[in-house]
Formats: C-alpha cells, structure tokens, sequence
C-alpha cells in the first residue's frame, strides 16, 4: 500500500468518513505511513473554499463549483498528496473529482469531458486516475438521508445535501454510471460498519 493513492467515494450518507477513519487506523496499525484528507478541506485555502462551496445561500453557477472544486483541489494535490507520494506513503482520500463527475456532470449537466480536461490540467494524470477507488452506494434514499441527519446540524443550508430526493436520485444514478464508465468497484454501503470495511480492505488488497 506504500506510495499508493486511495480514493473513497460515494454521495453524501454512504460512509466515506467512517471507513476512511478505519482504513487510516489499519495503515497505522501496520506502520505504514500515510495522510488523509476529504476533499475539498484538506489545506488551509482549500478549508476556505470548501465553506464557500458548502453555504448554499450563495447562489452560484454549476461551472462555478467546477471551478472552485478544481483550485481546492490543486492545492490539496500539489501540497499534500504529490510531496506524500513522492515519500512512498499512502495517500488516502474521501472523494476526488469522481464527485465532480457525478455532482456537476451527471447530475447539474456540465460536460463530463471538459470537467476532465479542466481537472486533469489543474492537478495530474495521477489524479485523475487513482491507483485504486471504490464507490460506496446505498440505494435507499430514506437510508441515505438518515444518516445525513445523524451527523449533525449544519451552519448554513447546505449546497447539496438540501437539492432534494431528485437530486438524490440523480447523484446515486450518476455514481452508478461513473463506475460502470471508469471500472471502479461498487460496494454496497448497506452493511455494518465492519462489513463495509472488510470489502475495502479486499478492494485494495486485489
Ligand atoms: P459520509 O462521510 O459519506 O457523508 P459518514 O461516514 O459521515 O458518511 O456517515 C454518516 C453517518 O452514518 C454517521 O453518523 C455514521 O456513523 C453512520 N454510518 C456510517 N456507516 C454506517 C453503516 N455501515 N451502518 C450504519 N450507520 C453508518
Ligand atoms: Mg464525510
């Protein structure tokens, strides 16, 4: 797992938070070096762009998130992933631009093709193509959106998490689109906890 980056992705609910805590334990427990981030935080600028992104009562075009997404992103790519991969660790990350793919491409209609271009021209062919991502998906929308709530209140109106159940909808779909389109494993997020990792943990092994 050295030197290998590790992508998580999946909607809002589906767990990437929890698993990517467990996968950072797991590595740790093996002394094996790594950092973690869940884009779009992961370096101070890139926090701050993530707030602005995330308060929904700042209206915005879908080419505009694509935008912010992608400086978040080169930031997080050039100053925390790059420098680790070039050390041999582990870079483990709760989505990548797979979520832009889905959340601007297949569910607000921008080109799948130019959030590609535009992304890869920001950060890399590295990042663009994980060495190993897996999707976690819960078809239920009333699961999904339990789970939401269970995390807690937001500040503001969230951009995303407040679009309602079609959009939802939209994202699962286009999450299930996006793996058979780039091969990424699908997991079904509708397990315990530990069952969720265990098929994880055989993602990367494989
Ligand atoms: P995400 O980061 O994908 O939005 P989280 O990891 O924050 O999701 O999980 C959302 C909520 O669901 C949390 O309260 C978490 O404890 C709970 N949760 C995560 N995975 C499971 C699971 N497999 N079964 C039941 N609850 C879960
Ligand atoms: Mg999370």
């Amino acid at each position: 797992m050295k030197g290998k980056y590790i992508v998580i992705e999946g909607a809002d609910g589906t767990g990437k938070s929890t698993q990517l805590a467990l996968l950072a334990e797991h590595l740790a427990s093996k002394n094996i070096e790594y950092v973690e981030f869940s884009e779009p935080d992961g370096t101070p600028i890139s926090n701050e762009i993530r707030a602005i992104i995330k308060n929904g009562s700042l209206e915005r075009e879908a080419e505009t998130n694509l935008l912010l997404f992608t400086a978040a992103r080169h930031e997080i790519w050039k100053h925390v992933a790059l420098p680790a991969l070039e050390q041999d660790k582990c870079v483990i990350a709760s989505r990548n631009y797979y979520s832009t793919l889905v959340y601007q491409g297949y569910a607000e209609g921008l080109s799948l093709k130019s959030i590609e271009t535009i992304t890869r021209e920001f950060t890399g062919d590295r990042y663009v193509n994980p060495d190993i991502s897996m999707i976690l998906s819960l078809p239920e929308h009333s699961t999904r959106m339990k789970r939401i709530n269970h995390r807690g209140t937001l500040k503001n109106v969230d951009t995303f998490e407040n679009k309602g159940v079609e959009f939802q909808d939209k994202l699962h779909s286009g999450y299930l689109s996006l793996a058979k389109s780039k091969n990424i494993p699908v997991i079904d997020a509708n397990q315990s906890i530990d069952a969720v990792f265990l098929e994880i943990l055989s993602k990367i092994h494989t």
